[in-house]
């Protein structure tokens, strides 16, 4: 932060040393520029006095103000060009001191005239001194009062003078009320150069972060999108939000309410934004104007920018993620020659509906098939048949049972089915339509020769059973007991006498 310098209270000027170097050197060129221009006047107009001193001709005066005179004139025109080599302040200065010392002398035996004319310039010049010579407070106060006593002298020596003593105190009235001008303007030009001092750093820094900002906006490899809340329009994008969505003419025409949602998300998307005042890693399949669908991870703030009510929106396109997820939770879920479900998913489907079955106290059924001497089917019609076949039975399956159900491949050539919602009865019905289903099952290169025919164990789940297993066990042993009546049948599970279905 800018801590203003302190002033000091006598001159009104910087307490630092450094601070007040550096207020003069700024203002140099513009001090430069005052002397050289006070020298000219000086020039010029004692120049114009020098013809008004005719008028001494002939009296004693005459060969003092002459002389007087045309020194001063010398001394302005030596100042003149030697403050025009100067570079710094310390240098004008001196030239601006040796030009007030010798013109006050000049002027003082100018001023033993005693006319009317020298009475007003022995009050003007120390004026002169204070007010337009840039020179340092101790500098401008020592040239006042020196001129001041010069002048006086000058004035007053010649006969002497019974006003001497009023004009003294006159005189020094006049230099106490001038110091107190130089101090105040010292003070007020220092206040303001601070003023415009901060307001410059201010600024600069502003930029400098304005600049940092933009780079960051610009380099960010993730879309970045500034909207206005109030009607949607993009107001600004970054170049990874451009490249994704199709440049500059496509976002400028795109609105926030372009980038399709599901509703769900999109409400938790503006309640967290209304109400947390921020989002942070939330996941959202996007779909752009441009017909893309994207998974998104977004994040987003309010803001502000120039009255308008913003939000800024990161998204990091997370399509590849998902997919590669999307592809691993496949493959660790799902039986590679079947497609169907594989055993761990089923175990872990089944813990979660045996839940919700005993949570609301629904029924829930397993079937457990297994193919009727598949070893036959592979030993006739070869190995790459016997794929086919378990292949085209789990998608009879698939196509047969409804979308809560789950059909599973529970090795070699048995599956299994969970059945949500379906008692034993319900289960068995299934059976049957596998059963029948199975037995219109043909290959390409097996034809009408084969004659698939399917056994089933069926099973309901028991009130109070907190895992599949035990009607896994029950449904294994009526499949065996289908097996073991001749195949091509589906057995129901002899329930304990004192069980109750779930
Ligand atoms: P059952 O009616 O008693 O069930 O007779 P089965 O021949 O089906 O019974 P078994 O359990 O003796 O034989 C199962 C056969 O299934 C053995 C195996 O070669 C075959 N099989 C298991 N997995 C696959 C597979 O992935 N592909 C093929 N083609 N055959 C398989
Ligand atoms: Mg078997
Ligand atoms: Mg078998």
């Amino acid at each position: 932060m800018f801590i203003p310098a302190r002033l000091t209270a006598f001159s009104g000027e910087f307490g630092d040393p450094a601070v007040e170097r550096a207020f003069r050197d700024e203002r140099f060129p513009e001090m430069a520029r005052q002397a050289r221009l006070l020298f000219l006047l000086s020039i010029a107009l004692n120049t114009l006095f020098l013809a008004s001193d005719w008028r001494f001709f002939g009296t004693p005066h005459f060969y003092v103000a002459v002389p007087a005179r045309c020194a001063v004139i010398l001394v302005a025109i030596v100042a003149y060009f030697g403050s025009r080599r100067c570079v710094r302040f310390e240098t004008l200065e001196r030239w601006l001191i040796c030009w007030q010392a010798l013109t006050a002398l000049g002027v003082g035996a100018l001023v033993t005239s005693r006319s009317d004319i020298a009475l007003f310039v022995v009050i003007m010049l120390p004026s002169i001194y204070y007010l337009v010579v840039p020179t340092a407070f101790v500098w401008t106060a020592m040239g006042g009062v020196g001129c001041s006593a010069v002048m006086l002298l000058g004035y007053t020596l010649p006969g002497g003078s019974e006003t001497a003593l009023g004009m003294a105190l006159a005189m020094i009235m006049l230099n106490s009320a001038l110091m107190l001008v130089v101090t105040n303007s010292n003070r007020l030009r220092r206040m303001e150069w601070s003023a415009i001092g901060s307001e410059r750093l201010a600024r600069s820094r502003l930029a400098d972060s304005q600049k940092m900002l933009e780079a960051v906006f610009a380099a960010l490899p993730a879309p970045l999108i500034v909207g206005d809340l109030a009607d949607g329009r993009v107001l600004r994008a970054n170049q990874a939000a451009l490249d994704c969505f199709g440049g500059e003419a496509v976002l400028e025409r795109m609105n926030l309410s372009d980038l399709h949602m599901e509703t769900a998300d999109r409400a938790q998307f503006r309640r967290l934004l209304e109400t947390e005042r921020r989002v942070s890693g939330f996941e959202a399949s996007v779909g752009a104007p441009d017909g893309v669908r994207r998974d998104l991870l977004i994040s987003a703030a309010p803001i502000e920018d120039g009255g308008v009510s913003g939000v800024v929106i990161c998204g990091v396109d997370i399509s590849e993620r998902k997919a590669v997820e999307a592809r691993l939770h496949r493959l660790a879920t799902t039986d590679a020659l079947t497609g169907v479900a594989n055993r761990s998913h089923f175990f872990a489907r089944a813990d979660a509906e045996i839940r919700r079955a005993a949570r609301y106290r629904r029924p829930l059924s397993v079937l457990m098939v297994d193919l009727d001497h598949f070893k036959r089917v592979n030993d006739e019609h070869g190995h790459a048949v016997g794929d086919a076949v378990l292949a085209e039975f789990a998608g009879l399956c698939a196509r047969m049972l409804r979308a809560e159900d789950l059909v599973a491949r529970y090795g070699g050539e048995e599956f299994v089915a969970l059945l949500p919602e379906t008692d034993e009865q319900g289960a068995v019905a299934v059976g049957h339509r596998l059963r029948e289903g199975a037995m219109q099952i043909r290959t390409p290169s097996a034809g009408s020769a084969l004659r698939l025919t399917v056994s089933i164990g069926v099973s309901a789940v028991l009130a109070g059973e907190a895992a599949i297993e035990a009607a896994l066990a029950r449904a294994d042993e009526a499949l065996y007991q289908a097996k073991a009546a001749g195949r091509d049948r589906v057995v129901a599970a002899a329930i304990a006498a004192d069980g109750e279905a779930a």
